[in-house]
């Protein structure tokens, strides 16, 4: 490896946390740092997505992962999470490195001034040489405001950092085309397209929230930002290097050729859906093929609570999701245009505005191997 390369490493609950004793795993965490330390030396900054927090918190406020309900996780990890990090620094500082905790949460990624304002953090820590340990911040988290899950969390992060490589190390060697425990399951070395193998990876690990499906969903939105992504698992030495040498079997989830802008990535790849618009299915061709803005003419129905810069998920007629893009009104706004298609816009809404819904230049078509979304129940399409 010559040229310098941002390498995220996400790492889950049940590599750093003992299974029985919910205490750190020293041994795991000094052959991965001791691996992060020979990335950095030969000039890769790396950064680490590191669950654990509940995990090494849950003795602490009487409970097991089987017991523990969402307060008692939320407290679990603001117990853990000094106890996580303390392990990182200790095992940090024999490898010659300082570490910084980053505790993100979704508003973090899905508010541009936030993003940019984390961003510039991260980067900051990178400049100075410190490897920034980044979780979900669960303690003040709850369901609707959070990311859920670090192998989403990682990817966002990789997106964020225009990261080339995204390392998710795990219990397993990798991507087996159906449960791993069938014993004609075949191990996946390469994939260009997650889609076919989201059907069979549905499940999750009981120490931490992630599980096969959302290092499958992290990859896809990690391809899109042109980076790479290694599942692999994590219990061996060397944990890294070996990965990217080739040296042992890993699941390799291929960047697309042609990658988003940073622009359109933070548009396409949002966790949370604020309001979705249908469109006629050639307006969704026109959009997919060219330039093209939403007009108020091309809307058939609107859903969701918006507001001006939200993100919204473009439908066709027949419910497949064609495109996401930023809305230019709120959704008051936008029911007053569409309601009243013969009034001119500026009347209904007293400025001066061309009705553009969603400009072409904050519209992205969504490619064919882009996850699409199911619609969240409530919204109500097509109506
Ligand atoms: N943020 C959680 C923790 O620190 C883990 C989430 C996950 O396992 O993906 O325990």
């Amino acid at each position: 490896m010559t040229q310098k390369r941002k390498i995220v490493i996400k790492i889950g609950s049940a590599l750093l946390a003992n299974q029985d004793l919910l205490t750190p795993r020293f041994g795991f965490l000094q052959r991965l740092l001791e691996d992060a330390a020979r990335l950095r030396s030969e000039g890769n900054d790396v950064i680490i997505c590191s669950s654990g927090s509940v995990a090494l918190g849950l003795r602490i406020v009487g409970e097991t992962p089987e017991t523990a309900g969402v307060s008692d996780k939320q407290a679990a990890a603001a117990c853990g999470m000094p106890l996580l990090l303390n392990a990182y620094k200790q095992v940090g500082h024999e490898y010659g490195f300082e570490i910084a905790q980053v505790l993100l949460t979704l508003g973090d990624f899905e508010d541009h001034r936030r993003f940019l304002n984390t961003r510039n953090t991260v980067h900051r820590l990178l400049e100075a040489g410190v490897v920034p340990i980044v979780n979900e911040n669960d303690s003040i988290t709850t369901e609707e405001i959070r990311v859920g899950d670090n192998d989403r969390l990682a990817a966002k992060v990789a997106q964020m950092v225009g990261a080339e490589d995204l390392i998710i190390l795990t219990g397993v060697d990798g991507l087996f085309d159906r449960n791993p425990d069938d014993p004609d399951a075949q191990f996946v070395p390469e994939v260009a397209d997650v889609g076919p193998y989201m059907e069979a990876t549905k499940g999750k690990s009981t120490l931490g929230t992630g599980g096969m499906e959302t290092k499958l969903q992290a990859a896809n939105m990690a391809q899109e930002a042109g980076c790479t992504t290694w599942i692999a698992q994590g219990e061996v030495d060397r944990p890294l290097t070996t990965v990217l040498s080739g040296e042992r079997r890993a699941t390799k989830i291929l960047p697309h050729p042609n990658p988003l802008s940073g622009w359109d990535s933070w548009i396409a790849n949002r966790l949370q859906m604020a309001g979705s618009l249908v469109v006629a299915e050639q307006i969704a061709d026109q959009i997919a093929t060219g330039d093209r803005s939403i007009c108020r003419q091309d809307v058939v129905s609107a859903d969701g609570d918006f507001t001006r810069g939200d993100v919204l998920h473009i439908y066709d007629s027949r419910g497949i999701e064609r495109a996401r893009g930023l809305s230019d009104f709120t959704s008051e706004e936008l029911r007053v245009l569409i309601n009243n298609p013969d009034t001119e816009a500026e009347q209904l809404l007293g400025y001066r505005t061309k009705g553009e819904i969603v400009r072409s230049a904050n519209l992205v078509p969504l490619e064919t191997r882009h996850l699409l979304w199911d619609v969240p129940a409530g919204f109500a399409l097509g109506k």
